[in-house]
């Protein structure tokens, strides 16, 4: 391809408002633009390396037996109230309405859509299980869009689902997701290391990140330097297991309560029934503040949370407060726990739910009458949000260790979350109606881009991996004016691009413009055609390692071939 003819903009001054390197250079070397905040242009060099880096995404999950599909980014909110998220999931949550005034949302993640979906065509145990995944723009209106397109507004991700008629069948597909996941970031060259995560009142070992290794990532992952424990310490912002007595000893009376488990279903049933035995706390927790709803049944529950998040309980009755935390007003406020507060607070951005800390310990039930310790015991998983470097670690092998991480993929089981809230089921082998087994699972596809950028660069610019360059050879003709040298590298354009994709600088530009452009766009090999072309000889120069050869034209494809494979 001739780059006369490519869209490459690239700017020779660093721009002021890229402050770490990857952004800076994407935006340097003409890959992407900036259109509002949070919100880029892909130009042709990226797009490219989407492709890429989509391709080997497609490889890994079909071999695994996902199927791609497409669901639309425009979603209803009755899916959303549906699920609870609607009223749960917060600003983040880009609404719309049509010209009927209907209210839609912009898909931030699909687990509404997909579970309409599957409950709609699946009626069967023979039809699971079933995965299917997606690549497609994503919106989410983050309160902080930083480093260009690590995190966005408008965002590229691969997110795939399945489901499951059991819970083997759920782990199985967790452990295919999670090879794949590690073949992915392998073959994207990225140093980067699976870490426990925070997945709510789950349970650490059900949810996993994928982390690159970058001083700019926005998590902490706490790692054991003698064994294979790491943790995303966002983890201790609602971690606990719990551990029942010995039943013989102590049998607890248990009741069925409605809606345990996810913060959707909560912020739903309080709306139904306010009254019934949930408790609101707003807290402040560093520096954010933090709606916490929990079982109202004991007052060491808020003692509890306190002690969880390490915060102090803000005056329920200050409507200052409530209005600065929720913002919007609330209108008067009664006293805690009223019916109408806990409405409004249900319909606003609910934070946490810190589920059953005391009394409840087990989907669907509610053990009456049970207090932490008297009755069981309460394990802070490893209460990793105060873990310093040089603490033994959580697993008991080593010490703490801390490293930044920017998280690129994210694999979750998903349980019956949204199949339960949603109501997809199916008849199992007795004809008997079960409600599905879902897993999620994201890959930041422009995030992953972003992260290429941050571990493979030097002073002088990008330099891509073999297997994500937008091109595999950059050919260089220092002066087209002169005849020798354009009919040399015409010739070679035309028979390198039998083998490998190459982009042909044919501007008349001065060869230092086209040797700093080379460099900040960063592909593997370039070619230049200079002053030894009546000999029909050319220079080589490996991006990567500075290493520069001559070598004749009728060798130059083997000596490519050569160099790829190796860096590959
Ligand atoms: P983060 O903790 O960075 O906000 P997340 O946990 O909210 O990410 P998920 O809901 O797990 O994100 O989404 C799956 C993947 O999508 C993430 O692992 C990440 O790679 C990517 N992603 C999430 N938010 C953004 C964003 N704003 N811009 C770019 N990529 C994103
Ligand atoms: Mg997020
Ligand atoms: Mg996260
Ligand atoms: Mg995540």
């Amino acid at each position: 391809m001739k780059q006369s003819k490519l869209f490459i903009p690239t700017l020779r001054d660093v721009p002021a408002e890229a402050e770490v390197k990857s952004h800076q250079l994407l935006l340097r070397a003409g890959y992407i633009r900036q259109i509002a905040s949070g919100v880029y242009t892909y130009l042709p060099l990226a797009k490219k390396v989407l492709h890429k880096i989509e391709a080997i995404i497609r490889e890994e999950l079909e071999a695994i037996g996902s199927m791609e599909l497409l669901m639309p980014s425009l979603q209803p909110a009755e899916l959303w109230q549906e699920s609870g998220r609607w009223y749960s999931y917060g600003p983040d949550l880009m609404r719309l309405k049509d010209r009927h005034e209907r209210d839609f949302a912009l898909g931030p993640t699909h687990e509404e859509v997909i579970t309409s979906l599957i409950r709609n065509e699946v009626k069967s145990y023979k039809r699971l299980p079933l995965s299917l995944y997606q690549i497609q723009t994503k919106f989410r209106d983050e309160k902080r869009p930083r480093f260009g397109l690590l995190r966005g507004r408008e965002f590229i991700m691969k997110d795939a689902y399945s489901f499951h008629a059991n819970k083997e069948s759920l782990d199985e597909t967790y452990k295919d997701m999670y090879r794949a996941y590690t073949n992915i970031f392998s073959r994207c060259k990225l140093d980067f290391r699976a870490v426990l995560a925070d997945s709510g009142a789950i349970g650490g070992k059900d949810t996993q990140e994928f982390m690159v290794l970058s001083e700019i990532g926005e998590d902490t992952i706490a790692y054991s330097d003698s064994s294979d424990y790491a943790a995303n310490i966002e983890m201790a912002e609602v971690k606990t297991v719990y551990t029942k007595p010995d039943e013989a000893e102590k049998p607890l009376e248990k009741i069925p309560t409605p809606g345990q488990r996810t913060i959707a279903q909560i912020a739903d049933f309080l709306k139904a029934d306010p009254e019934k035995c949930l408790k609101t706390l707003v807290l402040k927790a560093d520096d954010e503040y933090v709606i916490v709803l929990v079982r109202g049944d004991h007052d060491v529950n808020e003692v509890k949370v306190k002690h969880l998040l390490g915060s102090e309980t803000i005056e329920m009755a200050d409507p200052e407060a409530i209005k600065s935390i929720m913002g919007a007003d609330p209108g008067s406020l009664g006293p805690v726990g009223a019916p109408e507060q806990i409405r409004i607070l249900a319909d606003h951005a609910v934070r946490y739910v810190v589920n059953g800390i005391c009394g409840a310990n087990e989907n669907d039930f509610h053990y009456v009458n049970a207090n932490p310790e008297r009755d069981y015991r309460v394990d802070l998983y490893g209460d990793l949000r105060n873990i310093q470097e040089g603490d033994p670690s959580p697993d008991g092998k080593g010490t703490i260790r801390f490293a930044r991480g920017i998280e690129v993929g994210h694999i979750f089981k998903l349980g019956t979350k949204y199949s339960e809230a949603m109501h997809a089921a199916f008849l199992d082998e007795n004809g008997r109606e079960q409600v599905m087994l879902m897993g999620c699972y994201g890959i930041g596809v422009s995030r992953t881009l972003t992260a290429v950028c941050e571990q493979h660069n030097d002073d002088k610019g990008l330099v891509w991996p073999v297997n994500l360059a937008p091109f595999d050879v950059h050919l260089v003709p220092v002066n087209m004016k002169d005849a020798q040298q354009s009919a040399l590298a015409e010739s070679l354009h035309a028979e390198l691009e039998k083998q490998f994709t190459v982009l042909m600088d044919d501007r008349n530009e001065r060869p230092g413009v086209k040797f700093a452009d080379s460099d900040l766009i960063g592909l593997p090999v370039r070619v230049t055609v200079g002053k030894k072309a009546a000999e029909g000889i050319v220079e080589v120069k490996i991006r990567k390692t500075g290493e520069v050869l001559e070598v004749k034209k009728e060798d130059l494809a083997e000596t490519i071939s050569n160099i790829l494979a190796q860096l590959a």
